[in-house]
């Protein structure tokens, strides 16, 4: 058994409310932080879309940016396709 001197006691129990403050306060920061996140994600998939099929740089495996366009390889592909006459335009 561990015998606490109420100054022990006191200061021990200080110590547990500082703790609690402190992953009080971490878990504050850690939501600012995921909000700030998700914030910047939901921002880059507003800029950097698709001009032809709309779809986020996120959705596609490549985005090729113009000076004023984006195009997505799905939609270079369709191109590619277009220009070497498989498919009609
Ligand atoms: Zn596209």
């Amino acid at each position: 058994m561990i015998i606490f001197t109420r100054k022990e006691r006191d200061r021990l129990q200080q110590q547990l409310l500082d703790a609690m403050h402190d992953k009080a306060e971490a878990e504050r920061r850690a939501d600012k932080a995921e909000a700030r996140a998700a914030r910047a994600i939901e921002e880059a998939e507003k800029k950097v879309r698709c001009s032809f099929c709309g779809k986020s740089q996120f959705d596609v495996k490549k985005m090729i940016a113009g000076p004023a366009a984006f195009i997505c390889n799905e939609c270079v592909a369709v191109c590619v396709d277009v220009c070497i006459g498989e498919v009609k335009p």
